[in-house]
Formats: structure tokens, sequence, C-alpha cells
């Protein structure tokens, strides 16, 4: 939340308008990643649930399953249910489904050089990512801007351009040639014609801890 709420207030600086007119999906992707859909300055939705298992396939988090599969994995494997949370949380994500790691570094790496495991692994974050967007536009009823932090967020842009290919439908346009190769830099990442503004905003939870925190002690 902290991340979210830094990066919409980022946004709306460097957009030059106030946060309360825009409907925006903030994309938290790190190790941990979660979506935010934020409606004039409110967050309306967010993909994490009772616990951060919940949502998008993570570093080691399995992201959202059907509950059958839960007691279904739980009987074949024989585990109790603390080895089943375990599992999801620890052993699952882009760890189990790629066999390789947990981190994305390495995923790119092996689905660039064909793995198949790890192009699945691509394959299925992207698409998660692009149904959070949609569903989240569809909720605000418009979208003006959309935002990548966080790890990956931040320095993939081969994450970054999966995610946006073949959303013009709503809007959405890259600038490849400002996404390749575009790394932890605040930057407007969608074509100039682009109807919703993409752009990538570099995350700073310990600064609006700190503002949040003097500003509490200020009021004492
Ligand atoms: P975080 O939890 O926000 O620190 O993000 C960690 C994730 O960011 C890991 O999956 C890293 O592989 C990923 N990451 C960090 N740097 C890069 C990079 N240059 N390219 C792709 N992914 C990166």
């Amino acid at each position: 939340g902290t991340s979210h709420r830094f990066v919409s207030g980022e946004l709306a600086r460097v957009m030059g308008k106030p946060i309360e007119e825009l409907k925006i999906v903030s994309c938290h992707l790190g190790n941990g990643s979660s979506i935010t859909a934020i409606n004039g300055g409110k967050s309306v939705d967010t993909s994490m649930g009772f616990t951060p298992l919940d949502g998008l396939v993570m570093g080691t988090r399995c992201g959202s399953v059907d509950p059958s599969a839960v007691d279904y994995v739980e009987k074949k494997m024989g585990f109790t249910p603390d080895q089943m949370t375990e599992y999801m949380n620890k052993k699952s994500g882009f760890l189990g489904l790629s066999g390789i790691g947990s981190d994305n570094r390495d995923i790119q790496a092996a689905a660039s050089e064909g793995n198949e495991r790890a192009l699945i692994v691509s394959e299925i974050f992207a698409y998660q990512i692009k149904k959070f967007i949609g569903s989240y536009a569809a909720a605000m009823n418009g979208l003006d801007a959309v935002i990548f932090t966080g790890g990956i967020g931040e320095n993939s842009d081969d994450v970054r351009a999966d995610v946006c290919h073949n959303m013009e439908y709503l809007g959405i346009k890259l600038d490849d040639s400002v996404n390749h190769g575009l790394r932890g830099k605040l930057q407007k990442i969608s074509a100039p014609d682009s109807k919703v503004e993409v752009w990538v905003v570099p995350t700073n939870e310990e600064l609006l801890i700190a503002r949040d925190t003097r500003d509490l002690v200020g009021n004492l």
C-alpha cells in the first residue's frame, strides 16, 4: 500500500494533474507483486487479499488459485495444513513453475534461450497483469494511466512490453524505443498518441514512511 500511494502521488505530480482527477492502475512488480486501482486518489481495489498470497503469481507465492486445488495438492503430497501454507508461499510462483528460481532475471535469461517452462512463466505473469489492468479499468469506468514499479516493473523492459502488447483496445500504446533498456528511472514510456499514459515510477517506501512519521510527530 505504501508503494502504491507513493508512486501514484509521484505520477500525479509529474503529469501535472490533481490526483483527484486521475484513474490509475498501479502495478508493483517485485518478489512480491500487487496491482491497485486508484480512483481519484483512493484505492478502490487491490490484487492481494486476506494475505499477500492472493492475486498475481510471484517469486515464490502461487497467487490466486482454485480453492479446491489447495485441498487436492495437500492430500496428494500428504502435507499438513502448515506444510501446504509453506508450499504456497515459499515453493510456488516463478520458482515452482519454472523449476529454475524465483528471480525474474533468471527467468528472463532462460526464456530468451528458449526454456519452455521459463517462457510459460513469462506468459502467465504478463497475462495475469493484463487481466488486472482490464478489470480495474472496467471497475473505474476508465483509465488515465498505468504505473510500473518494484524491482521488475522498474527494470524489466521485457515484462512491460509483454504486458502492454495488444492493449490498444484500451488506449494503451507503448513507445518501444523509450521502453527498451529503461531501468529504474522516472519516465513516461507510452507513445505520444497513446490515450492512456504508461509510466515507470521508481518506488520509495522509506521516503513515504519518513514523511508520514514527520507529519504525525509534527501534529503531536
Ligand atoms: P523487489 O522485490 O522489488 O526488490 O524486486 C525483485 C525482483 O526484481 C526480482 O525478481 C529481480 O529479478 C527483479 N529485477 C531486479 N533488477 C532487474 C533487472 N535489471 N531486470 C529484470 N528484473 C529485475
